[in-house]
């Protein structure tokens, strides 16, 4: 079976619509002269004289013209039958009797058109219910018109009226046979260049195909003289060879090759059966090859769509990255893709293949399908943290699992890096905002606590005339003294404690620092609906800075930002996180499109305890701040005149500098 001319036409060839120019004219002109000539070569055994004859080839050019070039050419069609009443028949009847027939022609054929083409055209020919469809609608209007083509000539008196049944007879198979060894032969005209090379191709196969047709013609014909009805039959013989070869295209151009020996031989033939009883035997001819051929053309489109499927499949397994594989219910390996022999090592061996248990010992294919997270096995005896999918093949004869498995290892590890990261983060965090507690409750008491030393101090001198009558005064004053003095003391060891943190400083490449670190942030953001745009140059000079104390101030900058926008609506959710360089330093900015800084915080925003949120402490700010001094850069603040929220500057110097205290 030829998978090129069996699978049919593409619609491209149905969409032309002309316009009435030049071109069109010359169109026209070709479709009249071929038509007059199709019909006076097909004007056999007429009745009296009218255009009611058992072929009609030019109805087949009438439909394939009309479907190709679009209904609105009726009017071409109608002066067409016009042309070959009046030039073949010679004016049969009275003209308003031709014109109304050859309107009712053209009428009748320009509906058929326009139905065919909504249906689509090439799928009448690819599918069996296509060709159904099609002999159907074909069938119903070749009767509607041989009937008003034959009662308006009964009508005119140019038909006596015992002549109409078999007149309808003979135009409705005439027309019938004509459309379809005909029209669906034309169809293909635009792909004659396939055509033509599966001739060149396949020439001897069609010889003798056309020898087989010919031989049986002329058994037919040649050999029973007179009995050509009863030996009709065996023309079905290789008029099915050809069509299981090569599907539409064949049984039509077999039929039409009958057709034409059949005609011919009834001309040349003196005591040959009329050629209307021969023309409903070749009707049942035409319509078993049309529909076998349909079959043979849609299992030969499926073939095709089956392999490209199937070479389209082949490729995905070949370059899939993860394990694919094949498993029979009992646990046998039937195949593997090159990423499954990669991940496990070779799968199948000369003793046979390995089960799923040898590689993935925990999996329980127990249902249709599933997923689950379970240890790989490699052949070398190596683990690995593998998850599977799985789901059983509903194919009618395959109940097979289908088993896909991806090698985790990385990311778990890439999973665990980012969970130590974060701890180490939270940790620091949580260092630096006791350092700022520290600090700010050594500022707060170191002035009452200093305050109580000098008055006990005061106390104790104004006690000392008092000593010589009782000791226990003075000394409890001095106790107390000592006791006030140490407890300053503790506070300053503390604040220094959690202060003296080393700052440990490492060669920073922005860019890289921020993408990284940004990345953590992507689910944060996702849930915030918050867009995030980085623009970090990557020509930024690099900096020496302690990476753990420069994440936690963006850590900060960036939550605070989060928050900001989600007061927003959804559509004006931005933050921007920008760099660039100046003198002797490089500025980072964190804006954001949230509603600016409150009024009442903006004063003292990077004093400890300022904030506005209900379950915030006010800590980020100055902690940041603190952080960032202690490095010898800088934290400010402005509003953000691109988005109109909040705009925090982040000064790093290029070069570290002695810190500057708190
Ligand atoms: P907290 O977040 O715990 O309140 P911070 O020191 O980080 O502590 O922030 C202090 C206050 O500054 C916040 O409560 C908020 O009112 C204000 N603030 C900080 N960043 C922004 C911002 N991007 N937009 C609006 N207000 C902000």
């Amino acid at each position: 079976m030829s998978q090129s001319i069996a699978t049919v036409a593409s619609e491209r060839g149905f969409a032309r619509q002309p316009r009435i120019d030049g071109r069109g004219l010359a169109l026209a002109g070709a479709y009249l002269v071929l038509y007059v000539v199709l019909d006076w070569l097909s004007f056999i055994q007429p009745v009296l004289k009218l255009g009611i004859t058992p072929w009609n080839p030019n109805t087949g050019l009438m439909l394939a013209f009309l479907l190709v070039y679009g209904p609105r050419w009726a009017p071409v069609t109608a002066l067409g039958v016009l042309a070959a009443e009046v030039l073949i028949r010679g004016t049969p009847a009275g003209w308003l009797v031709l014109i109304c027939a050859s309107a009712a022609i053209a009428c009748g054929y320009a509906a058929l058109a326009t139905l065919l083409r909504r249906w689509g055209v090439p799928k009448l020919i690819e599918s069996t219910a296509g060709a159904a469809r099609l002999v159907v609608a074909v069938a119903v209007t070749t009767l509607v018109v041989a009937t008003s083509y034959v009662l308006l000539f009964m009508a005119a008196g140019a038909l006596p009226v015992e002549a109409v049944g078999g007149s309808i007879a003979r135009y409705w198979v005439g027309d019938f046979n004509g459309i379809l060894t005909f029209t669906p032969l034309l169809l293909l005209v635009g792909r004659w260049r396939e055509l033509r090379q599966v001739l060149r191709n396949r020439l001897g196969l069609i010889a003798l195909q056309f020898a087989a047709v010919a031989l049986t013609m002329w058994l037919i014909f040649g050999l029973a003289p007179n009995d050509e009805l009863r030996l009709f039959y065996p023309l079905f013989l290789p008029v099915i060879w050809v069509t299981l070869q090569w599907g539409v295209p064949g049984a039509m151009l077999s039929t039409l090759a009958v057709q034409i020996g059949l005609v011919i031989a009834v001309q040349n033939q003196p005591g040959a059966p009329p050629l209307v009883d021969l023309q409903f035997l070749l009707l049942t001819l035409i319509l078993t090859a049309l529909l076998l051929g349909a079959v043979v053309t849609e299992r030969a489109n499926a073939l095709e769509r089956v392999a490209m499927r199937e070479a389209e499949q082949r490729v995905l397994l070949a370059t899939a990255p993860d394990a694919v594989l094949t498993v029979h219910p009992s646990g046998e390996i039937r195949s593997a893709n090159p990423a499954a022999h990669g991940l496990f090592g070779p799968l199948a061996s000369a003793t046979g293949s390995r089960t799923l248990r040898t590689i993935l010992p925990a999996i329980r294919l127990d249902r249709e399908s599933g997923r689950a997270t379970l240890e790989g096995r490699r052949c070398d005896g190596a683990t690995f943290p593998a998850e599977i999918a799985w789901a059983r093949l509903t194919a009618p004869t395959n109940d097979d699992y289908l088993v896909i498995v991806r090698d985790v290892s990385q990311r778990q590890r890439a999973e665990n890096r980012l969970r130590e990261r974060e701890m180490a983060l939270s940790r620091a965090m949580r260092f630096a905002v006791a350092g700022e507690l520290a600090s700010a409750l050594a500022h707060e008491l170191n002035q009452p606590i200093t305050a109580l030393v000098s008055y006990l101090q005061a106390a104790e001198i104004l006690a000392a005339p008092l000593a010589s009558q009782d000791q226990r005064l003075q000394g409890t004053l001095g106790k107390a003294t000592h006791e006030a003095i140490r407890a300053s003391e503790v506070l300053r060891r503390l604040r220094d404690f959690y202060r003296g943190g080393a700052v440990k400083r490492e060669r920073l490449e922005l860019n890289l620092f921020c993408a990284t670190f940004t990345a953590t942030f992507q689910e944060r953001l996702r849930r915030a609906g918050a867009e995030l745009l980085v623009d970090i140059p990557e020509a930024l000079p690099r900096i020496e800075a302690d990476a753990t104390q420069l994440e936690i101030v963006l850590h900060n900058l960036l939550s605070n930002a989060i928050d900001a926008v989600s007061q927003q609506p959804p559509a004006s959710r931005h933050i921007v996180l920008s760099g660039g360089h100046g003198a002797g330093g490089v500025t980072l900015r964190v804006e954001d499109s949230g509603p600016g800084i409150a009024a009442d915080v903006a004063a003292k925003l990077f004093e400890p305890f300022v904030t506005s949120k209900v379950d915030g402490m006010g800590l980020g700010l100055a902690i940041s701040r603190s952080l960032l001094r202690g490095q010898g850069g800088e934290l400010s603040y402005e509003p953000s005149v691109a988005s109109g929220g909040a705009c925090f500057i982040v000064r790093i110097p290029l070069h570290p500098v002695p810190a500057t205290d708190a």
